[in-house]
């Protein structure tokens, strides 16, 4: 079936009157911190520009500040100069020498009260609960210099050779906190009544068109729920959506928080598309086009959002990242070959918030361009990888690509290793779908793949091979304590597969990620909420329908019971649950709290009998009276090919879990296997 057949609503473009958007696909603003790095601009271009190539409509770059109380510390890559417009003239240059029916958008984010500076400013001097700064509240000058500088960024970014801009007016950033009561205390010509709440945010768009002329794609972020207590009522929402059409914005695209709300919006928890009816609904008040976006990572889901009429645009961000070719391969109906973005976070969010380099945990590529590259061979090498998990998978995929003989051993009856563990928790059905991808992937760059299969030194010794990757994973570590053989003791493994039987009273040891990815299985009840948006909106107080203020006001989160008392336990001091990801760990502890599940740090596990699990805890000792105690006390490597095969003249190399247990996840596994295959 032909694109155009398949998804009539995805390849159509859409006409701006003064321009074309040559289909439906946005991609969405990313921090991908390319900006404050030496070669920046060489970098950007480049991500940009494979991007661009790979099918995307329109392209709304990372967000960039206007002056420097809006406090990104971008002053590497400022446009307020000649030098700064030459430096973005790289980026919208290779942008369009990819495709010149592309469109690239500079983001302008104020921060406002959660700029990382002392020269913050706001409205009024209201300090956001995830910032430890006391913004300074604007005076009437400071604001006219506010907008002024609004204004003349995005006069340097059509300079530079932009297609347009977007404002960013949501978030928590500064245009949002003059509309909420809760950040605007004002009594001046800015603050008291909504007409004036809305008058900076308006006047800078008014400004904004006035300076850029008619012909200059302006997108302005509008909170279309902020997920906030005491946010944006229904009402006020339209009347700004309103106004802003008036002024000359050209396209809304609508966000659903504030970085301060306690409700996770782009998780891989969150269903997919969950959001976009509230897009759908504004879109019926307004005559310019609406862009939704949110966990929309697949072009069906995309399609179904635009034929409901839901959207006109689907902004896709993280899932640039994990495919920068998604649009092209839906067009050529190469969807099985879509790396699919799973919603972790861990490699683009929680990087951005660590000050790391934004990447991606399925593709090690992103924002990496001009530096990991799968190049063709001109010697091809015979290889053989043992282990068809994260590692062995990336490993096995990236060689043969390269042009490499490769096959791909595992002794378990599929690929995926321990991803066929965690695809069964609630929540992480996402994981699916990089196996999907991998599945393909072995099968387009013709890798022998021999499953049921247990590789041995012998049989490897054998073999003939160039390279032997070993990736063989992990054991899960068995705590040296005085009873762990008892019955009631069971590994994480057979709890997640089911051959472990789990009583009601249980103490899970160890309180990493899969302390409470089992703690997450066992307590759960029903259908997974990632596959359902009105149990999702239950379970996390979110009212779709009538949208009280923020989308949250007064409606209390509703958690389906659970009859099972667990304790998740660790040794450290430390508050439990500090390990997991930085963007996400939250939504799980809340998750499992709302659940009745308690936790327990600095705990010394003595011993398990018939009566429980003997712990010491402060110097307190205790008795835990449990029916089980599932073990998720960390891993070891599993080396035992690789120190049987050192010395015996073959080219050896460990990758994931084999070389290092400790601290590794698949981002590491994928990362490092990636950059190894590049390499061979
Ligand atoms: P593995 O995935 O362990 O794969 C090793 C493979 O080697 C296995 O398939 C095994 O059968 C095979 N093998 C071993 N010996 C032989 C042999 N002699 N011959 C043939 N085959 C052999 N990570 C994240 O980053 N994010 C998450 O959200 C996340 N969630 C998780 C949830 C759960 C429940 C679990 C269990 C893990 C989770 N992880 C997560 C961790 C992640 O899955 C691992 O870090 C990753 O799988 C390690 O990859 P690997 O390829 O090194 O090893
Ligand atoms: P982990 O995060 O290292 O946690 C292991 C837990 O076991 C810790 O709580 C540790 O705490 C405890 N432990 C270690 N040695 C012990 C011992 N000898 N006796 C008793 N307890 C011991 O590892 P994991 O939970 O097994 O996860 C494996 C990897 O998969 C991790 O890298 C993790 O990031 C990744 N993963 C990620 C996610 C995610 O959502 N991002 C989900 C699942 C897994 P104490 O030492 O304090 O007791
Ligand atoms: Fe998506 Fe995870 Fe990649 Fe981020 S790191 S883009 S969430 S797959």
């Amino acid at each position: 079936m032909t694109a155009a057949k398949k998804y009539p609503n995805l390849f159509s473009p859409l006409d701006l009157g003064f321009t074309q958007i040559k289909n439906r696909v946005i991609m969405g603003s990313m921090h991908t911190g390319l900006e404050d790095i030496d070669n920046g601009f060489e970098r950007m271009a480049a991500f940009f520009a494979e991007r661009a190539r790979g099918g995307v409509g329109m392209i709304i770059t990372g967000g960039f500040s206007p002056n420097l109380e809006g406090g990104l510390g971008h002053e590497k890559s400022s446009l307020n100069s000649q030098q700064g417009v030459a430096n973005h003239r790289t980026v919208t240059d290779a942008v369009h020498e990819a495709d010149p029916d592309v469109k690239i958008c500079m983001q302008i984010l104020h921060s406002g009260p959660l700029a990382s500076t002392a020269a913050a400013v706001a409205p009024s001097p209201v300090r956001s609960r995830i910032s430890p700064i006391v913004p300074n509240e604007l005076d009437e000058a400071g604001i006219e210099k506010q907008i002024a500088d609004h204004v003349s960024y995005a006069a340097q970014a059509q300079k530079a050779g932009y297609d347009g801009v977007e404002i960013i007016g949501s978030a928590g950033y500064l245009l949002s906190t003059f509309l909420v009561e809760k950040t605007n205390r004002r009594t001046d010509q800015w603050g008291g009544s909504y007409e004036n709440r809305m008058r900076f945010p308006v006047e800078i768009a008014r400004r904004v068109r006035e300076a850029v002329g008619p012909d200059f794609i302006i997108v302005f972020r509008i909170a279309a729920m902020d997920m906030l207590q005491g946010g944006l009522s229904w009402d006020e929402i339209i009347q700004l959506a309103h106004k802003l059409e008036d002024v000359g914005v050209s396209i809304l695209s609508t966000h659903f928080t504030w970085h301060e709300s306690t409700v996770p919006t782009i998780a891989t928890m969150v269903p997919r598309a969950a959001f976009a009816s509230v897009t759908g609904r504004l879109r019926k008040e307004v005559s310019i086009p609406c862009i939704t976006s949110n966990r929309i990572n697949m072009p069906d889901v995309a399609e179904s959002v635009l034929a409901k009429g839901d959207a006109d645009l689907v902004s896709m961000a993280r899932p640039m990242l994990a495919d920068a070719d998604l649009v092209r391969k839906a067009e050529q109906g190469r969807e099985d070959e879509i790396n699919t973005c799973i919603g972790c976070n861990q490699a683009c969010l929680d990087h951005t918030f660590s000050g790391k380099l934004t990447t991606c945990l399925v593709n090690p590529r992103a924002c990496n361009e001009t530096v990991l590259n799968y190049d063709p061979v001109t010697s091809k090498k015979k290889i053989a990888v043992v282990g068809a998990g994260p590692a062995g998978l990336a490993y096995a995929t990236v060689a043969a690509e390269r042009g490499h003989d490769v096959t791909l051993i595992d002794a378990a009856d599929q690929i995926g290793g321990q991803f066929n563990l965690a695809k069964q928790i609630p929540g992480k059905e996402e994981f699916y779908e990089t196996l999907r991808y991998y599945k393909k992937m072995l099968e387009v760059h013709g890798v022998t793949v021999q499953l049921n299969t247990r590789a041995t030194a012998s049989s490897l010794k054998a073999g003939g091979y160039d390279e032997v990757i070993i990736a063989t994973g992990i054991k899960p570590r068995t705590p040296d304590i005085e009873g762990i053989d008892h019955p009631k003791v069971v590994s994480y493994i057979d709890v997640i597969n089911g051959s472990a039987s789990v009583g009601k009273k249980v103490a899970i040891m160890g309180a990493g990620g899969i302390g409470f990815d089992v703690a997450e299985l066992i307590t759960h009840k029903g259908k997974s909420s990632a596959l359902d948006i009105d149990l999702f909106a239950k379970e996390w107080g979110i009212d779709f329908k009538n949208h009280p203020r923020g989308g949250v006001t007064g409606v209390e989160p509703i958690v389906a019971h659970n009859d099972r008392e667990v304790v998740v336990m660790q040794r450290k001091t430390s508050a439990v649950g500090r390990t997991l990801g930085k963007t996400t760990g939250w939504t799980h502890r809340i998750t499992l709290k709302r659940r009745g599940v308690k936790t327990m740090s600095g705990v010394e596990y003595r011993r398990i009998d018939d009566q429980g699990l003997h712990i010491t805890v402060g110097n307190e000792p205790d008795i835990l009276d449990v029916d089980t105690v599932i073990l998720c006390a960390g891993q070891t490597p599993l080396r035992t090919l690789y120190d049987e095969l050192e010395g015996e003249g073959l080219n050896l190399h460990l990758v994931g879990g084999a070389y290092e247990a400790a601290e590794l996840d698949a981002k590491q596994a994928i990362n490092q296997a990636s950059y190894l295959a590049a390499a061979v």
